[in-house]
């Protein structure tokens, strides 16, 4: 008998699908087919590689609607974010699909006439991908272009609760021409698959997004053999409202990080530090516009979905109940709408005021859309409570002087900076953490590196 994964959409509890889960004995399989792919695949012309991408994106983008439907109904996300998402998602494939024609070496001149060298760059071999559920699809895309452009074959294991969007972008992948075991897909638990991934000896890369405890320990389990390693982990990103910030914008931007899927991406604003001088007139501002946003399931025209499962809401209601319980005020928001036995669960987006740095909230990653305001009066004040933290994501600052926005920018030690801006990330730019935040950038120029080995050849003549 098959053992299978059920999926149900989170805005409303029903069941949508079963998915065939892979026994250990299958992944292995598939590891060593994408063994025998590589050897292959990596020595395709980087022209062929590109074209092939290229392919996959145009089909991706011609399914966008199919795809955001499909990612609306598992994650629960608005549609126009999930097809945001699609399109997002697919702007990885683009933009390394050209990436891959731009893999340079070098020549370096040697200390005597019967010498040369040369410095080569190939691909690292099988690459084994773990992803979360808040991006179904780009947090796949950005592992998978790089890998498949650089020559690596790939493997991909979902989370649970989005396997869907996995699937069925790696349909389209072989629609689009790329071979069955460049690009594979398995289903199970993911502790078990990571213990097979990082020990086995085939797969020479593991890439891994989700929460920082885990990529601790697919880093330890990767340790023994060696692999490379790329992580994308949690964040807690702060906001600082600065005395010369252009309130009106900061509010504007404020809203679109903070509650930006419902709160639960890894690169929201997780606390927001706000001036004396100004935060009577920001909180007023933000509290209006939070209050606006429409709640509900995500097919219809809303603005903040469901929260992905209980451990989740969970989470949340217990940081905003603790957070009350120290003497935080609630502006809006601070209700529920949940039901345990059909198995959906919302939060009214929620504003507090007067937190302190005692409270949970100011010190773990909340994944809700909950948005708490603490104040400071001195810029290094802000600065240290910024950085008063093992993670190194995203930070944001609003200021529209230019002396005191570099200083801010110089100062934070985080890995992406939106200065005046809440939504910096761009497939042309590198995406990923300092500090417990994470190892190696996603996107750019740089998103293609961890996907390559430096070969120096010298050569006697
Ligand atoms: P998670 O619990 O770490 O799960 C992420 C993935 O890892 C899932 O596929 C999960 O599958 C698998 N997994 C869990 N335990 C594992 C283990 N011991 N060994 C191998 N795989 C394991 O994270 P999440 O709660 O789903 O995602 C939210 C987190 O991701 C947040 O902390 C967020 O900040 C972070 N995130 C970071 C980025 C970034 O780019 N830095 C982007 C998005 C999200 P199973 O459930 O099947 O085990």
């Amino acid at each position: 008998m098959t053992n299978t994964l059920k999926v149900y959409n989170p805005g409303t509890g029903d069941f949508i699908d079963d998915v065939e889960t892979d026994s250990l004995s299958a992944i292995e399989e598939k590891i060593i087919a994408s063994h025998t792919a590589f050897l292959q695949w990596s020595k395709t012309s980087a022209a062929e590689r590109s074209s092939l991408l290229r392919k996959w994106y145009d089909l991706i983008l011609a399914n966008k609607s199919e795809l955001a439907a499909l990612m609306t109904a598992e994650n629960g996300k608005p549609l126009k974010e999930a097809e945001g998402e699609v399109v997002y998602a697919a702007g990885y494939i683009e933009w390394f699909a050209e990436e891959a024609k731009r893999v340079y070496g070098r020549t370096i001149p040697a200390s005597t006439t019967d010498k040369r060298m040369l410095v080569t760059r190939e691909a690292v071999g099988p690459v084994a991908a773990i992803t979360p559920w808040n991006f179904p699809a780009a947090m796949i895309t950005r592992k998978a272009a790089p890998a498949l452009a650089a020559g690596c074959t790939f493997l991909i294991k979902p989370a649970p609760d989005t396997p869907l969007t996995a699937i069925r972008l790696v349909e389209l992948a072989y629609e689009a021409g790329i071979p069955k075991d460049v690009m594979q897909y398995v289903n199970g638990n993911g502790e078990e698959i990571g213990k097979l991934f990082t020990k086995h000896p085939l797969i020479r890369k593991i890439s891994f997004t989700g929460s920082t405890p885990v990529g601790k320990q697919l880093m330890k389990q990767s340790a023994n053999s060696i692999k490379h390693v790329s992580m994308e982990l949690g964040g807690h990103a702060p906001l600082i409202v600065d005395e010369y910030a252009d309130i009106e914008h900061a509010v504007k931007q404020s809203v679109a990080s903070k509650f930006r899927n419902a709160g639960q991406t890894c690169v929201c604003a997780n606390r927001l530090l706000v001036h004396t001088s100004v935060k009577e007139e920001f909180v007023r501002q933000f509290t209006n516009a939070v209050s606006e946003l429409r709640v509900g399931v995500g097919t219809e025209e809303v603005d903040i979905g469901p929260i992905i499962n209980k451990k989740g809401f969970d989470k949340i209601v217990s940081q905003v109940e603790d957070a009350q319980k120290k003497g935080a005020v609630v502006c809006t928001g601070g209700t529920y709408l949940s039901d345990e036995k059909k198995g959906f669960y919302f939060v009214n987006p929620t504003v507090l005021d007067q937190v302190t740095d005692d409270m949970t909230i100011m010190h773990e990653e909340t994944f809700g859309p909950v948005a708490p305001i603490t104040t400071y009066s001195d810029i290094d004040e802000a600065i240290r409570l910024a950085n008063d933290t093992p993670f190194g994501l995203a930070a944001y600052f609003f200021t529209e002087n230019y002396r005191r926005g570099l200083y801010i920018a110089e100062n934070l030690k985080y890995g992406i900076i939106g200065w005046n801006d809440g939504g910096p990330s761009a497939v042309q730019a590198p995406f990923g953490g300092m500090k417990e935040s994470g190892v190696g950038r996603e996107g750019g120029i740089e998103g293609i590196e961890p996907y390559l080995e430096t070969k120096y050849i010298s050569i006697g003549i």
